[in-house]
């Protein structure tokens, strides 16, 4: 009987959230209304601004052409503090309909790892492979994060789990969740999606396509809190650290919104509820990342009408400045990363079909 309860709760739950995601896209008309009609408009260099034109720029034939056959989806890129650009992707895999039952178990563990690097290491200039490694380690490759002394940290949503990798090492030092093992207590995770983590080496880890938390870890790995729950997230997806604002954001993806959560870095802290909301997007919010007042986030189709685009705000008034998009348009933007200098920012596309699957923006002021 508690059972059937709790599935009553869990359909009334779904419903709930269901109808406030379409309330709160009515509630954004205005902002459709506005991207349709920068659509209407689009110009050869797809740049859709409203002010500071010149502000991104696409580098246009970054990378070199090739290296990425046979390649089906990048999910992830970050940049380390020499420029370089890692890019976490899925080889010759795929996640698609095969791939997860209804509960969430990856149902192609069979087929071993992926049996090629994952990781591509790519000059920031040439765009060439400087070093890739990863090869038979993950099955499902997701978010990648360097931290500012280096080391990778990747999640895999097979796997159901956050790895550390130091700097050259192809040996974890961390592991965090049970291998294929998804859950919701304090050493499971469902599908892991992003990390971030602070110069004081406490980090989030944001959980995921089915939790919807995100979690705080101590430098060791040790459960510190959880925090969002009460936000109500569906999917978050990304994370962005903004420590001199002394502020986590996340991309609540199918919500459509940003939730930000203050830091007190003094005390390791963080507030448990969000904020600061962002709720003036049409799509849903695939990845964010920042550099001075500007953040930026990449956003996915939510309905037919509204294409993938990347955008600008302002921290400073929370306005949305501008609309951008890659010359070959995007059609998933997946993951987003702003070079430490603050020069440029790279959009990893997930889609199989992309004709662009990572491309890189000047960043002009
Ligand atoms: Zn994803």
């Amino acid at each position: 009987m508690a059972k059937i309860q709790y599935v009553v709760f869990l359909l009334i739950l779904a419903l709930f959230n269901k109808l406030e995601a379409r309330s709160h896209y009515e509630a954004n008309k205005y902002w459709y209304d506005k991207l349709q009609h920068l659509e209407s408009r689009r110009e050869n260099n797809r740049f859709l601004g409203t002010q500071n034109e010149d502000f991104i720029q696409e580098v246009i034939g970054w990378p070199e052409s090739g290296i990425l056959n046979g390649i089906k989806q990048v999910a992830g890129v970050a940049v380390d503090k020499f420029g370089n650009v890692h890019i976490f992707h899925r080889g010759n895999r795929q996640w698609n309909e095969l791939s997860f039952d209804f509960n969430n178990n990856y149902l192609q563990k069979n087929i071993g790892p992926i049996p090629i690097d994952t990781i591509f290491v790519l000059n920031q200039h040439s765009g060439k492979v400087m070093r890739s490694w990863g090869k038979k380690k993950f099955y499902l490759p997701h978010g990648i994060t360097i931290d500012s002394n280096g080391n990778s940290w990747v999640t895999d949503v097979a796997l159901h789990q956050i790895m550390k990798f130091p700097d050259g090492d192809d040996l974890p030092s961390l592991v965090l969740g049970r291998e294929f093992e998804h859950g919701s207590d304090d050493e499971h995770f469902c599908k892991p999606t992003d990390v971030a983590v602070l110069s004081s080496g406490y980090f989030f880890v944001s959980d995921g396509y089915c939790n919807s938390r995100v979690m705080m870890f101590k430098p060791d790995g040790t459960f510190h809190k959880k925090i969002g729950v009460e936000d109500r997230m569906i999917v978050p997806h990304g994370l962005s650290l903004m420590e001199e604002r002394s502020m986590l954001c996340v991309a609540d993806r199918e919500n459509a919104r940003i939730l930000c959560y203050p830091l007190d870095l003094a005390r390791n802290d963080t507030a448990a509820v969000a904020t600061v909301t962002f709720n003036i997007f049409l799509g849903a919010v695939y990845a964010i990342d920042h550099k001075d007042n500007f953040l930026f986030a990449v956003t996915g189709p939510k309905s037919q009408s509204s294409d993938a685009h990347g955008l600008t705000i302002d921290l400073n008034n929370k306005r949305m400045i501008n609309v951008w998009n890659s010359h070959w348009g995007f059609l998933m933007p997946h993951d987003i990363s702003v070079s430490p200098d603050g020069g440029c920012l790279y959009v990893a596309d997930a889609a199989v079909e992309a004709s662009r699957k990572i491309s890189k923006f000047h960043l002009l002021n």
